[in-house]
């Protein structure tokens, strides 16, 4: 999954990575969460879709609402780090969002683990710790739950990645 000023995600199993008939697997960012009347109007037009609840830019917002000054994410990720309540808060608030996107991912697909990147991947255990126990206590398999882990590349997964394509692609013909 990578969270940045958009929210999407890739497949990969049996060995590839999946993208779909209009290469639209993942678009997970543009499923619809907030129903209510002040939801936001996202970049595709919609409303309320994840992205604008989880991206950074919806962050950065969030924060300005709350304190009336503006933060750039990797500030907000740093005081959140050092415990500063309203930042430590805002991205515990988010906790119960990536939970129904991984639960939805994980009844429809069952992933072995799920990898998250972005400047989220910067937040330390706070974070991720109580959002593999919010997995664990509904993961419907106790004995072996869902492994979540966030990605220390950053950017170099996306070089990553298309080098992968490119040797994929490379040895198919
Ligand atoms: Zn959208």
């Amino acid at each position: 999954m990578k969270i940045e000023s958009g929210v999407g995600a890739s497949f990969f199993f049996d060995e590839k990575i999946h993208r779909g008939k209009d290469f639209g697997i993942g678009e997970i960012g543009h499923i619809p969460f907030d129903t209510s009347n002040n939801a936001i109007i996202c970049s595709c037009g919609g409303k309320g879709c994840f992205e604008t609840i989880l991206s950074d830019w919806a962050i950065e917002k969030k924060i300005e609402d709350k304190t009336g000054k503006k933060y750039k994410i990797n500030e907000i990720i740093l005081r959140a780090n050092k415990n500063e309540e309203i930042f430590k808060n805002l991205m515990l608030e988010l906790i119960p969002i990536y939970s129904n996107i991984i639960f939805w991912i994980s009844t429809l697909i069952n992933p072995e683990k799920i990898i998250f990147y972005g400047e989220i991947s910067q937040c330390k255990d706070f974070f991720w710790k109580e959002l593999n126990r919010k997995i664990k206590e509904g993961n419907l398999n106790r004995v072996s739950p869902l492994e979540i882990i966030s990605c220390s590349f950053n950017n170099e997964i996306v070089v990553k990645g298309a080098i992968f394509l490119a040797l994929e692609n490379l040895f198919k013909k």
